[in-house]
């Protein structure tokens, strides 16, 4: 094995960690044994979506895994026993330019630990995407982990380079910052998101501006991170419970135009300190997160009313059910929703429809009503909303039936299904 390719295996190794580059299981694919080209496999392919939907193929590497600052939850931090390696800046443009050429990837992840300072480790960041770019002409997509303590002056090289820029929020609450990642602080991260947030609106209001002008001589204005920003948050490595994570979301997409906030449920490393837990958290806690995190940014649910739904006692969403089916049964009131009258935002209110269905549902009442046989076409099942929808030929008796007894019938007919044994098993799950 060559020198880079062993740094490539202990650097792609210790970026997996990082949420914030979307990467889910995929089938391998390899061109070794026929006419094609390309591969899925390799160390440090991720996948990722870009804005329009696209899934794409990314390098997702850190630059070091050597790292000056303490965070006890993060596998890398100074006192770590773990192997590390350190890329140069030619070699992470070599590797990434090498993979592109084979297919193997669409764009570079590249993130990294802090090595003497904030700014020359940024220095170093910005360096490899300025190569891409200006040296090597790289079209391919740059996501750039961004380090909030960096100067203003790279954070604004680095948007000039990159597609996207993040800069992990990673805990939701100061006290828990201050206890578990001492060299951070929410003040610095949040400054920086709203340096980014403004940089971004700023640039995308001088393009507009020049091409309402249209004026073709005129020097083209560059983009500033045109997929926006993004942020991670780390799930059961402190003790905030869903309602504080769900608020801090709501917060950084409101005052952050965030584009996406990742939850990455906390993993336990060797040596932890003993302030974190010694067991993660379950999977599907992470994925009710995600799930409730949807229903905000697609669904129009405000966060009260998905924290409404959390328990009482600890905060938590319930893990059960979705987070869209414990708000229908905490309102029994809103339903049944009339298919063939009420309006799209009414109708996405109903649990197991999406945004998709929503929209074939008004699609097709243009023309003929829609019948209760519908849902089995749209991939719904009765179980699932037979208390929640009227439809041309179906209208539920729902008086006697409570709403833990409608919870305790959908669970007894899941249990056993993919989903659930997925979640037992503690594997990754899909989103929906
Ligand atoms: S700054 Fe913290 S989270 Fe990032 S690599 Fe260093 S120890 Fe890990």
């Amino acid at each position: 094995m060559s020198a880079l390719i062993k740094k490539l295996a202990i650097l792609a190794d210790a970026a997996k960690y990082d949420a914030s580059c979307a990467s889910s299981g995929t089938t391998f694919r390899d061109s070794a044994k026929t006419s094609g080209i390309g591969s899925s496999g390799g160390m440090g392919i991720c996948h990722s979506y870009t804005p329009d939907g696209r899934c794409i193929s990314l390098l997702k590497v850190l630059l070091t895994n050597f790292c000056i600052y303490e965070c006890s939850y993060c596998v890398n931090r100074a006192s770590s026993n773990v192997p590390r390696a350190r890329f140069s800046v030619d070699e992470v443009v070599k590797l990434c330019l090498d993979f592109y050429k084979r297919n193997y990837i669409e764009g570079l992840f590249l993130s990294s630990g802090i090595i003497q300072s904030a700014d020359y480790t940024m220095e170093q960041v910005v360096a490899v995407a300025r190569k891409l770019r200006i040296e090597h002409g790289f079209r391919g997509y740059i996501h750039l982990k961004t380090i909030p303590e960096a100067s203003k002056d790279l954070l604004a090289q680095a948007g000039l380079y990159a597609d996207r820029l993040s800069i992990n929020v990673e805990l939701p609450s100061e006290e828990s910052l201050q206890q578990l990642a001492p060299e951070k602080s929410t003040v610095t991260i949040e400054s920086t998101m709203g340096r980014l947030k403004e940089a971004i609106s700023e640039h995308k209001a001088e393009k507009k501006e020049q091409r309402k002008k249209s004026t073709n001589r005129a020097k083209r204005i560059p983009d500033f991170s045109p997929a926006g920003q993004s942020t991670q948050m780390i799930i059961g490595a402190d003790n905030s419970n869903d309602a504080v994570i769900l608020n801090k979301s709501h917060h950084l997409y409101k005052s952050y135009e965030m584009r996406r906030v990742y939850y990455s449920a906390f993993s336990p490393i060797p040596d932890a300190s003993s302030q974190l837990p010694l067991k993660p958290p379950p999977l599907i806690r992470e994925h009710r997160l995600y799930q409730a995190d949807w229903l905000m940014r697609f669904y129009h649910f405000k966060v009260d009313e998905i924290t409404q739904t959390t328990s009482t006692d600890d905060g938590m969403l319930d893990l059960d059910v979705d987070p869209k089916f414990a708000w229908a049964l905490q309102h029994r009131e809103y339903f049944p929703v009339d298919v063939n009258r009420a309006d799209y935002e009414q109708i996405l209110r109903i649990p197991g429809v999406g945004v998709r269905t929503a929209r074939r549902i008004l699609q097709q009442r243009r023309f003929k009503k829609v019948r209760i046989e519908d849902f089995e076409r749209f991939k719904i099942p009765f179980k699932k909303i037979q208390f929640f929808v009227q439809a041309a030929n179906y209208t539920p008796s729902i008086g006697d039936v409570s709403s833990t007894a409608i919870k305790q019938r959908w669970l007894a007919q899941s249990q056993g299904t993919a989903f659930f044994a997925a979640a037992q098993k503690k594997n990754q799950l899909s989103l929906f």
